[in-house]
């Protein structure tokens, strides 16, 4: 009996080889499919905007926009109320990009700070009309520092004394700016190393994980919200596009990342996927959805399930590595 399950073990062992050793080598091609797969149709924006059509598959990455002042967009363009959506976050973004107020019984945590042209009206005047005080913001996580993300730092800093929050690498980056950038350069403040942090306000700690990828000091999130008094855990995603200089070790940067990412959101059962961009997460038509009364058993619009968040950086992975595979890249 024991000879037979030896035999039996040591054919499965070669089967398991001959498997192996006959499965395809990954192609950038094979890695884009096996993406859009994990995409479905949940991740659709965000296959397309790096898989598909990467920002810097012509080598030239995005120009940063000039220093300095410029024209405000038409406001019909951006401009989106705020809307409570769980019990404890609220949307104070843009049609285009997200800032989100956490609440916590010590106060405020907000999440991203928009252009500048639009923290008074979304961030400022948008708590204001949700009931909430902006002088309770204790905190503010800036996800990377480009502009459309970080240009209400200083403002939240000076004027209310918040803590801002920013990765190493992108504090260095943004003290550099000059001080007529848009939205003026906040003082550097709490820095977050590779190794990540926790920040606790009122009994809430989010989990603030490096994610380099997106730029050097990228952060990414897992924190929790309450809907209807059920805790449900968010994985948020701090840096998407490929608009950094498409060299393969940056890609290579970018994979790791997702997988690092993917491992902290199972671990906390991560259920809701956020990003800082309405086109990947859907985060404008989602805090509308969540203003309409729901039927017994409907889920949140933003509520997922772990399998669907785990896909999302599956995807993220994948189309990162197919773009490094594709520059020839042995490393
Ligand atoms: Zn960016």
């Amino acid at each position: 009996m024991k000879l037979r399950l030896l035999v039996i073990g040591a054919a499965l062992a070669a089967t398991a080889t001959t498997v192996r050793a006959q499965a395809p080598a990954a192609t950038p091609e094979s890695l884009v499919a096996e993406a859009k797969r994990a995409a479905g149709r949940d991740h659709a924006g965000t296959f397309l905007r790096i898989c598909v059509a990467p920002d810097n598959l012509n080598a030239a990455p995005r120009p940063p926009p000039p220093a300095g002042a410029r024209a405000v967009p038409e406001r019909a363009t951006w401009y989106a109320a705020p809307y409570k959506v769980f019990d404890d976050l609220y949307f104070v973004g843009t049609l285009i990009h997200t800032a989100w107020a956490l609440t916590t019984t010590e106060g405020i945590v907000v999440i991203d700070t928009l252009f500048d042209y639009a923290i008074e009206p979304e961030i400022v005047e948008g708590l204001t009309a949700l009931g909430l005080d902006p002088r309770d913001i204790k905190y503010v996580l800036i996800s990377h520092a480009h502009g459309d993300h970080d240009q209400g730092a200083a403002l939240l800093q000076s004027r209310y004394g918040a803590k801002v929050v920013m990765g190493a690498a992108d504090w260095d980056a943004t003290l550099q700016r000059p001080a007529t950038a848009a939205g003026g350069v906040p003082k550097r403040d709490i820095a977050v190393g590779p190794e990540g942090m926790k920040i606790t306000l009122g009994g809430t700690t989010i989990d603030v994980i490096a994610t380099p990828g997106h730029t050097r000091g990228t952060l990414s999130y897992i924190f929790p919200v309450h809907d209807g008094g059920r805790r449900l855990t968010v994985a948020y995603a701090g840096g998407t596009a490929f608009n950094f200089p498409r060299e393969a070790q940056n890609f290579a940067i970018y994979r790791d990342s997702q997988k690092k990412l993917s491992e902290a959101a199972r671990a906390a059962k991560a259920t809701v996927l956020m990003s800082n961009h309405t086109e990947f997460d859907r985060a404008y038509d989602r805090a509308r959805i969540a203003q309409l009364p729901r039927t017994a058993g409907e889920k949140h619009p933003y509520e997922t399930d772990e399998a669907t968040v785990q896909r999302y950086f599956e995807m993220g992975g994948l189309c990162a590595e197919a773009q490094r595979l594709s520059m020839g890249s042995a490393n």
